[in-house]
């Protein structure tokens, strides 16, 4: 696949997957059933695309829930192509059925024990017999029935079959709380004042499925400690907060924007009380901070590079703050932003905080 989306966002990649590679599929998928090794083999080519090869990644079930509910809309084929069978199918319910549903139905009563493709449908039947797409596009419908009763009669849209047949969604919140600021709402992580690779860590993070500790034991050069911290076993928790790294950093952005809009971050967010300018300064700082932290942190477990110490830390967060704040700006002049030489100021004191006396 010449197209391999290195450098693209995970809901970048999703975006191209469903709307570049698989649209012929579906095309072809609302008439004509994949057989079930291609359907096994084009969600082998999803997972793949996706994750860029990579097997340490939430679940396709948690992936393939909405925005809203913690996924990112992950196509699963399986689906994607029932609905699309189901909805074709559907048109039995029609007023005026297409001259197929009699020749259909012919087929049903002449060499299977069912009526009529209505009758299978309620009953929620399907059947052996090699007559395709019919017994596709009744196995479809018999397991959106299954789920939900009588939801073909009403014809309704695909959107909907899609949500009767994915996943449930977790019954928890998202659990991952921001220090200083708190939990974070499904749709914010994603929210488009976000940076797209602050979103994706964040994401990650949240479902516990970073690279981080335990997977890396055997690859990275700290094995699964923390680099920064000795003898102290990695964990998401201790990358996100507790870390001395983290709490520099989190402490610079919490002071950026105290600083800048005279207030404390909200308790959570979204906060109906955040004007949009907020929000956008809120987003930004918090991705420079994510980003900042994650490279930093990459850098070494991956890059296997010497650790940044907290100064190259520092300097990399300034350069982040300093740039976002551009755009920010060019975007929204009205975005409450300190100044530079405030913003580099604030830095010096959140390291003289946070840098941990050495040991004799
Ligand atoms: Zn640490």
């Amino acid at each position: 696949m010449a197209l391999k989306g290195r450098d693209l966002s995970l809901r970048g990649r999703v975006l191209v997957l469903k709307t570049l590679i698989l649209s012929l599929v579906w095309y072809h998928a609302s008439i004509s059933p994949p057989p079930p090794n291609t359907i096994k083999q084009l969600q082998q080519i999803v997972t793949h695309f996706i994750w860029k090869g990579r097997h340490y990644h939430p679940k396709a079930k948690i992936a393939s829930l909405a925005i809203t509910n913690g996924g990112i809309n992950l196509p699963i084929i399986q689906v994607e192509t029932d609905i699309r069978l189901a909805k074709t199918i559907s048109r039995v319910f029609n007023p005026y059925t297409p001259f197929w549903v009699d020749v259909s139905n012919h087929l049903l009563q002449s060499q299977t024990t069912l009526n009529n493709i209505t009758q299978a449908i309620t009953q929620k039947r399907s059947t052996n017999k090699p007559l395709e797409p019919l017994c596709s596009c009744l196995a479809a419908c018999k397991r959106i029935e299954k789920k939900q009763p009588n939801t073909m009669a009403a014809q309704p849209p695909l959107p909907v079959l899609r949500n009767i047949l994915r996943a449930t969604v977790p019954a928890e919140a998202n659990p991952l709380t921001f220090p200083c600021v708190g939990q974070i709402s499904w749709s914010e992580i994603f929210h488009k004042h976000r940076h797209h690779p602050a979103s994706d860590t964040l994401w990650l993070a949240t479902w516990e499925r970073l690279p981080i500790g335990r997977p890396l034991t055997t690859i990275a050069p700290d094995s699964s400690n923390c680099p920064w911290c000795p003898n102290e076993e990695h964990t998401t928790t201790h990358f996100i907060q507790e870390c001395y790294t983290a709490k520099m950093v989190w402490d610079t952005v919490h002071m950026v924007y105290s600083s800048g809009t005279h207030s404390q971050p909200p308790p959570s967010i979204p906060d109906p009380s955040l004007s949009p300018s907020q929000h956008r300064l809120l987003c930004s700082t918090q991705s420079a901070a994510l980003t900042t932290l994650w490279n930093a942190f990459t850098s070494r477990a991956f890059g296997r590079n010497p650790t940044p110490n907290i100064h190259e830390i520092a300097k990399q967060l300034l350069e982040r703050l300093l740039s976002l704040r551009s755009l920010d700006l060019l975007i929204d002049p009205t975005t409450p932003w300190v100044p530079p030489n405030r913003i580099q100021h604030i830095i010096t004191i959140a390291i003289n905080r946070h840098t941990p006396t050495p040991t004799p």
